[in-house]
């Protein structure tokens, strides 16, 4: 399996004038991607200069190292925060200078073969620096340029090699490229701006920009971008897709349109279905400020229940989904959300998120409406019982993590402390999202992965005996 996780944010930009700065703002507009560390790379015209730091964006990336960043494409990257992984050795973008020129690799997603692949190489003489995947992309990618002296068809090499989730930008001295795994588990779109072109993990960026959306990067596709054009090389083959479900759920930004599916619609229509799925006879909807807002925007609209906002969220609060220990983890969600007592004394409230995890924030999120007069609290959730890990890329690892891989919804809601608790299905997410069921990654819903992954169900074949014959 994979080093550090990689449920990360990449960019890559070519224009007519110097991109360092357009690469800033991009990686500003896709922070919630990642906030441990960020980084920049540009072409200068003859070697490829990087500036990369821990932290956000801002702290990060000094905005007077980047007046030094000169030239005309580039690539950046925001890494996401999980424990135990934060070396600036792993922060990207990562560079290597190669004999076909400097280049420069920033990757979203998770190599599910990376033991394997590293394992193999290394019996072949290969030294590693880091415990990232993305070290193992670039070196790849050195080796079949050696091969194709081509960079398509060495990155065709690669994909080749690679099983798992990923979506790139490279930089191959001033030659950009966007890549996306052949099921698509990340997005990645490329869009016009004023002089050039922009390929990114989400569109809002490029709204950002002032730019215009001009497609996504197809799953399996490579796309070569100048300031002028792209040019596709798509697919070779047909092949099955699996766009990660939680990129709409949670992930993503609700501004953000990603394979022509506006996650704030997806959002509002898992709210609307919530309701057809699981009505409850109650006084308001309130969401769990962000992340369960758009959701429970649908929720109300679908009723006439009238929507109102119940908690107030400390924007500076540190992350609690990421602490240590569970003590660490309910002391931060206090310090995160405090109810409006106003908004929530006497009513009987329900209360909408996107999901449920380990249960810690809808516990002691129940606790304090209770403490602050609510009569009664129900909730919903806007995605099935998260019941297996995830391997491609979002931040689940390990089954024992999951409330619901060992509880029932209502031993869920007894332990949470609601009146009612109600998941939407996952055909109603289906049918939020849009596209067919096998177009959707839902593994972490269904347990069932689209690539072969050791020990765990195949989603094309029923039992595990099968998958090992
Ligand atoms: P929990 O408190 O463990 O049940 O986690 C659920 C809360 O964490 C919800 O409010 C989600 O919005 C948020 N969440 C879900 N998945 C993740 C993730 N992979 N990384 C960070 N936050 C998450």
């Amino acid at each position: 399996m994979a080093g550090p996780e990689h449920s990360c944010g990449v960019v890559g930009i070519t224009a007519d004038f110097d991109v360092a700065s357009a690469l800033h703002t991009a990686l500003m507009i896709i922070q919630h991607r990642g906030q441990e560390s960020a980084g920049i790379s540009v072409f200068n015209g003859s070697s490829i200069e990087t500036v990369k730091g821990n932290g956000l964006v801002n702290v990060a990336l000094d905005k007077d190292d980047l007046k030094d960043l000169n030239g005309h494409v580039g690539v950046g990257h925001v890494r996401y925060s999980t424990t135990g992984s934060k070396s600036i050795a792993n922060a990207q973008p990562l560079t290597v200078t190669t004999n076909f020129g400097p280049v420069a690799v920033a990757h979203n997603g998770d190599i599910t073969n990376f033991s394997e692949l590293k394992e193999k190489y290394m019996k072949e003489g290969w030294a590693f620096l880091t415990d990232s995947d993305s070290e193992l992309v670039i070196k790849l990618l050195g080796k079949y340029m050696n091969q194709y002296n081509d960079p398509v068809k060495a990155i065709r090499g690669i994909m080749g090699e690679l099983d798992g989730s990923y979506s790139l930008t490279i930089l191959i001295q001033d030659r950009l490229f966007a890549i996306r795994d052949p099921y698509g588990f990340r997005p990645l779109c490329l869009g016009r701006i004023d002089g050039g072109y922009i390929a990114v993990s989400e569109s809002a960026a490029i709204d950002a920009l002032r730019g215009e959306i001009v497609r996504d990067i197809e799953p399996g596709e490579i796309c070569e971008i100048t300031k002028d054009t792209f040019k596709i090389y798509p697919a070779p083959g047909q092949h099955p897709r699996a766009f990660c479900m939680f990129e709409w759920v949670y992930f993503a930004r609700p501004d953000s349109i990603l394979d022509g599916r506006e996650v704030y619609d997806v959002r509002r229509k898992i709210g609307e279905i919530l309701a057809r799925e699981c009505p409850a006879d109650v006084d308001l909807v309130m969401p769990v400020p962000d992340s369960g807002r758009a959701h429970a925007i649908g929720y109300s609209c679908a009723t006439g229940i009238p929507y109102e906002e119940g908690f107030m969220k400390n924007r500076f609060a540190d992350r609690t989904f990421i602490m240590p220990d569970q003590k660490q983890r309910e002391f931060a969600v206090s310090m995160k959300m405090n109810p409006i007592k106003s908004t929530v004394n006497g009513k009987r409230i329900m209360i909408v998120d996107d999901s449920i995890v380990r249960g810690t924030t809808l516990k002691k999120l129940v606790a304090m409406l209770r403490k602050a007069g609510a009569k009664e609290v129900h909730v919903r959730i806007g995605s099935p019982p998260i019941i297996a890990p995830c391997y491609y890329g979002v931040d689940m690892k390990s089954r024992d993590q999951f409330i619901a891989s060992t509880h029932s919804v209502d031993e869920i809601r007894e332990i949470i402390g609601a009146d009612s608790l109600g998941y939407i299905s996952i055909e109603g997410l289906i049918e939020a999202i849009g596209f067919k069921e096998n177009d959707l990654c839902l593994a972490c819903v269904n347990g069932k992965y689209p690539t072969h992954i050791k020990g765990e169900v195949h989603r094309f074949q029923s039992t595990l005996k099968q998958d090992f014959q």
